[in-house]
């Protein structure tokens, strides 16, 4: 079978053809990243009795301690929390956040956070929390001088802002500076769709979490979070998930400990791919006039890819082809939706196998001008492409 059969234009296929690719160096963070993940898995023991899960309490789950020896590991941190209740990232990051301020302590979060982490931000004064919020374009020394806060956020990837996504080494650089000056400054990372897409993690950090339905769940983890880093700060995280006095100690599992682990396994590989599938998009796009960003010949921090289309019926278009593409609701027709919490209406492609998974290809875009789409995820290099060729198809053929 070929990429022609699913209706994809001559020109489009040509043109896909005509690019070239350098993986290599995509390629070797893969083989780094699974090899340490291996390691992990080596040193900690892994065994048959880790998949199985707890019912009840879950006191002595075996499986879920070594999940967090696991990641831990991988981070090079002293300690996790991994758990699929973790509703999402933005649980995750919550969590982390909430556990380490207190009443009259300052949060100061350096650039804008993820859309859905305002409500979160602005809840803060409740508790008497003071919540400043710098541009990525100020001095965060000096303003750490000024506000003396508690925690400072930094979230790596540009997630749907117009701007670059931090590299690893730049955040940890950016830590270590804080810490010489201020070393009790508690740094806390968002790490959406940032890792294993780098050789390292931000891990000079305090705490870094993120979501299990984007990169480190590998397209098998169901749903879930981790947080990791310093360990007295990691059992607050717990307390705070949970209750205190319960902490790490409990919490039943199911079926989670064997997903989780070979979510993690697996997530090298999926990265890997939906990293090429990224490029392959910018690249494709690219030759038809399009800007991208980040630009198909640019190294990657995160899995997110945008293009800047002309109008609306671009937009839907676009989407419309990733949806095609999808295993699962590939013969659904998009129609845009004004989303609660939106100004505008919205489009999302999105047939995954884990619901809302963006680990799995999706794209989604505001109707808004500058009427920018983003496209992220992909399990298969293979299906990125056929998206990507059948987004553009849309565009340039428009369905009547
Ligand atoms: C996805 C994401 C989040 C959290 O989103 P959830 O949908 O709650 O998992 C936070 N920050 C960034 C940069 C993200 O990409």
């Amino acid at each position: 079978m070929k990429f022609t059969d699913f209706g994809i234009d001559k020109e489009i296929i040509d043109v896909a053809n005509s690019l070239s690719f350098d993986f290599s160096e995509i390629d070797s963070i893969a083989e780094s990243n699974q090899l340490k993940i291996l390691k992990a898995f080596h040193d900690n023991k892994i065994s048959e009795a880790h998949l199985q899960g707890t019912n009840g309490y879950g006191y002595n789950d075996i499986g879920r301690d070594a999940v967090d020896r696991v990641f831990a590991q991988v981070f090079g941190a002293e300690d996790a929390l991994v758990r699929y209740n973790f509703i999402n990232g933005t649980h995750a990051i919550s969590t982390a956040i909430t556990a380490v301020l207190r009443p009259n302590d300052v949060l100061l979060s350096f650039g804008k956070p993820y859309d859905t982490l305002n409500e979160v931000m602005h809840s803060l004064s409740e508790f008497n929390i003071n919540y400043v919020e710098l541009s990525l374009e100020d001095d965060l020394l000096s303003s750490i001088k000024s506000h003396n806060p508690k925690a400072v956020f930094i979230q790596k990837s540009k997630g749907y802002q117009d701007r670059k996504s931090f590299s690893s080494s730049e955040l940890n650089e950016l830590c270590d500076k804080i810490k010489k000056e201020y070393p009790s400054v508690c740094i806390i990372i968002d790490n959406c769709y940032g890792e294993l897409t780098e050789l390292e993690e931000p891990n000079h950090a305090d705490l870094i979490a993120g979501s299990l339905i984007k990169n480190l769940g590998g397209g098998i983890a169901q749903t879930g979070g981790y947080i990791v880093g310093k360990s007295d700060l990691i059992n607050k995280c717990a307390d705070r998930l949970c209750s205190v006095g319960i902490g790490k100690e409990a919490g039943a599992t199911f079926n989670a400990n064997r997903e989780i682990l070979q979510g993690l396994f697996n997530a090298p590989l999926v990265v890997n791919q939906a990293v090429k599938g990224a490029i392959f998009c910018a690249k494709l796009f690219e030759q038809f006039g399009y800007k991208t960003n980040p630009a198909g010949n640019k190294k990657r921090f995160d899995l997110i890819q945008s293009v800047k289309l002309s109008n609306p019926n671009e937009v839907v278009s676009f989407c419309q082809g990733v949806q095609t593409a999808g295993a699962i609701d590939s013969f659904v027709n998009l129609a845009p939706w004004t989303m609660p919490g939106y100004d505008c209406e919205v489009v999302m492609a999105s047939g995954s196998f884990v619901a809302g998974s963006s680990m799995e290809l999706s794209a989604d875009a505001p109707i808004k001008p500058p009427y920018i789409v983003y496209f992220q995820g992909g399990l298969s290099f293979t299906q990125c492409k056929l998206g990507a060729m059948l987004a553009l198809n849309n565009i340039i053929h428009p369905r009547q």
